[in-house]
């Protein structure tokens, strides 16, 4: 039987209504919207892309959002301003720093010096480590996204066998730790893996998040498996494909996302659900003091 296909586009859109909901109720109780600034140094093609995603996600979420632009050429000192003053804005409720940033500035200095409760990327190490210790954070969005799907799809986590094919910062490690809270054992696979195929089909939840086309072939996937595919590459047709052989692994797997239209949407539905806890839970907290 062909394998379901995991809907992320309609699943995403549903989230954002549910997101604009509470961001009309947060303006009526609170007097004003939820803020998200988004700041971009130079002009990364690719980013200016992405940016203008999350601008647009924004509004269309009643989250008033403010795209600051910097010069390529701008100093760690200049952007490290920006976000020292945005850290005490109290009309702004997540910063996002849109990566990569230019060579000459380091982006560890930079996610640091955002403020962790308005870290809305979920890549300060003090989220970071609340993910780690299984506390309340600010979890970044692609896995949570991922997280999200399973769950919608009724996924069991607990004992299941999850592996995850990539440990980058931002998307397998706090994937394989979110799977982890939730019950599955998990195995975590990079580019020095031995015998990758033997460690994917053993999954349950097979996630891929790589970089690399055609990296999961059906061989590699256990009958029945639940196949996440968050890679994101662009072929030199111009055809954007993930990191899974879609085709042959949806004859193989019970459930599978596509690219695009799977992980991708996800990601900026999650953004917006980020900014509106973000702005709840400050909100929270001032009213107890
Ligand atoms: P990354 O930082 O380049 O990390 C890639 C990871 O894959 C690394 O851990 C690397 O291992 C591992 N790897 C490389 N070759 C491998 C192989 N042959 N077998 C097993 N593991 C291998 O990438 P990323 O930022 O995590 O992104 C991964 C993919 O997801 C990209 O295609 C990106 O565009 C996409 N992405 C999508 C979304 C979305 O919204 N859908 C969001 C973020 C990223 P080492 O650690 O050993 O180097």
């Amino acid at each position: 039987m062909p394998a379901q296909f995991i809907d992320g586009k309609s699943l995403a859109e549903t989230l954002r209504q549910q997101v604009g909901d509470r961001a009309k109720r947060f303006l009526s109780q609170h007097g004003r919207a939820p803020g998200l600034t988004v700041i971009l140094v130079g002009n990364n093609p690719a980013s200016e892309v992405y940016v203008r995603h999350k601008v647009t996600a924004c509004e269309k979420a009643s989250i008033v959002s403010e795209l600051i632009r910097l010069d390529a050429s701008c100093s760690t000192e200049a952007l490290l301003q920006t976000i020292r003053s945005l850290n005490a804005n109290p009309n702004v409720d997540g910063i996002l720093v849109q990566l990569p940033l230019p060579g000459h500035i380091p982006e560890k200095t930079i996610i640091e010096a955002i403020s962790p409760n308005k870290d809305v990327d979920g890549f300060h190490p003090v989220n970071a480590g609340a993910l780690f210790t299984g506390q309340p954070c600010l979890k970044p969005c692609t896995p949570l996204g991922v997280m999200v799907m399973l769950d919608h799809q009724k996924t069991p986590l607990r004992a299941a066998e999850a592996v995850v094919v990539g440990a980058s910062n931002i998307v397998g490690k706090p994937l394989a730790m979110m799977l982890l809270q939730a019950g599955a054992t998990v195995t975590i696979c990079n580019s020095k893996t031995q015998n990758l195929e033997e460690k994917t089909r053993r999954a349950d939840i097979l996630i891929a998040a790589v970089g690399r086309p055609g990296l999961i072939t059906a061989e590699m996937v256990k009958p029945g498996a639940v196949v996440i595919d968050v890679g994101i590459n662009r072929l030199a047709s111009g055809k954007l494909v993930g990191d899974v052989d879609f085709e042959n692994v949806a004859r193989v797997a019970k459930a599978i996302t596509p690219v695009p239209g799977g992980v991708g949407p996800m990601t900026i539905a999650m953004l917006l659900q980020n900014t509106l806890d973000a702005a709840e839970s400050v909100a929270h907290a001032q009213s107890l003091t």
